[in-house]
């Protein structure tokens, strides 16, 4: 559908009259609107400009940025972040507190694993199967885990294996455009793993980053194609963005747990995670009466030691109970989060003793205040208004906004229902004119 040359009309009336003429035929290819939601992770924010992207750019100029990038949840790591963007909920209510932990009260481990327990809230694709639509995940973390109507339908939702070839993934999603209207996904959710590999291997400013930026464009670029070759691209709402960035870390930069023996020692399995968040689930033995009163001493000691001046790097790492977090974080109403949280300054590491050194790599989960954890944001598509830019925003938006989008009503979520509107024009509900 040729949508351009009906908005370049120059007679203000037509021009608005053929705007509502676009929204109203937005859903031809299957009369119903459809998103397609892109996750490249890693994708820290600058790294359109690294190379040319032109497939990027192309759907920023022709539709809505957020201009300095997405803000992702802490911890800034994959799993919170892609069930985050997924549920709309921060990591605290949908239980994926890190991509690996130690539940402090259970003594049980999470490691990505799909056992329904861990997973709470309401991923869209359980909100868009329990409402009777059709949902399709090309990998997307916690998607082949049974919810609801939504039982990861074998060809809908395929087993997670990362060596499937980027352009299979592509090309496989495009093929589900090609089925009968009443059959094709309302919302589809795919995957990419990177630049995130290449950002960890190398740090984020390594050459091979920026192949890795490129080939994602290029991926992009294929699923444009695909859209333009249907004649679907300006109907079916494109959803591009990233989990969360990437940031170099070195030895040099590192706080070890054993140089705070003088102030405090704590033993080593006590220590649930080390960087980018530390993680310390004291383990106080039974004969401690008051075990919250000794995890404050603890907190106190050890920022006692760490701003001393006489542990090196300890400026930049501060301790807190996890009830004394910053509340901008949303990092502490959960049983899974453990009672002692420190917070790691941006690119710094944290090990028990300086065993094991290595060289400089890349990694991501600090702080979400640091600019390097950004994402992109870019929508595309009837909804989108082209060449706009809107203000950076948390991912746990973007659940009200596909929801909007495809006219489901939304689980409570920790996004704000007004947040749409900025992001969204407003023809009607589901994208078509009332
Ligand atoms: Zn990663």
């Amino acid at each position: 559908m040729a949508t351009t040359k009906h908005v370049s009309s120059p007679k203000p009336f037509l021009t608005f009259l053929n705007l509502l003429i676009v929204a109203a035929t937005a859903t031809t290819a299957s009369n119903k609107p459809v998103v397609l939601m892109i996750s490249c992770d890693g994708f820290r924010f600058g790294y359109q400009f690294k190379t040319d992207t032109p497939n990027i750019d192309l759907l920023i100029s022709e539709g809505t940025e957020a201009k300095l990038g997405l803000i992702p949840v802490f911890p800034t790591m994959t799993f919170p972040n892609h069930y985050s963007i997924a549920t709309g909920l921060y990591p605290a209510y949908h239980g994926i507190i890190m991509n690996k932990f130690t539940d402090p009260i259970t003594g049980e481990v999470f490691n990505k694993g799909l056992d329904p327990k861990w997973w709470l809230g309401e991923p869209l694709w359980v909100t868009a199967a329990n409402q009777g639509r059709k949902a399709l995940t090309y990998f997307w973390p916690g998607s082949e885990v049974p919810k609801g109507s939504w039982t990861c339908p074998k060809g809908l939702c395929p087993h997670f294996n990362l060596s499937v070839p980027f352009e299979e993934r592509v090309d496989t999603i495009l093929s589900y455009l090609d089925l009968p209207k009443d059959e094709i996904p309302d919302l589809m959710m795919l995957y990419f793993d990177e630049p995130d590999g290449a950002g960890h291997n190398y740090g984020p400013d390594d050459p091979r980053v920026t192949n890795a930026v490129a080939r994602v464009d290029n991926m992009i670029g294929r699923a444009i194609q695909g859209l333009k070759k249907r004649e679907i691209f300006d109907e079916v709402h494109v959803i591009l963005l990233g989990d969360h960035g990437m940031v170099t870390n070195c030895d040099k930069k590192t706080i070890y747990i054993d140089d705070l023996a003088d102030w405090i020692k704590i033993p080593a399995d006590w220590i649930n995670a080390y960087s980018p968040v530390l993680a310390i689930n004291p383990r106080w033995g039974k004969y401690v009466e008051n075990p919250a009163e000794k995890n404050a001493e603890l907190v106190a000691k050890m920022n006692e030691a760490l701003s001393s001046g006489k542990v090196e790097n300890g400026e930049f790492l501060q301790v807190y109970l996890k009830e004394k977090l910053p509340k901008r974080l949303h990092y502490s109403d959960s049983s899974r989060i453990p009672p002692i949280v420190g917070m790691v300054g941006e690119g710094l590491l944290v090990r028990q003793n300086r065993t094991n050194a290595h060289e400089c790599y890349g990694d991501h989960g600090y702080d979400n205040k640091y600019f390097s954890m950004r994402s992109i944001f870019i929508g595309h598509g009837p909804r989108f208004r082209r060449g706009k830019k809107v203000p950076s925003f948390e991912n746990v938006q973007i659940y009200n906004v596909v929801a909007e989008i495809l006219g489901l009503l939304p689980a409570s979520n920790n996004g704000s229902a007004l947040f749409t509107n900025n992001i969204l024009s407003q023809f009607g509900k589901t994208g078509e004119v009332k």
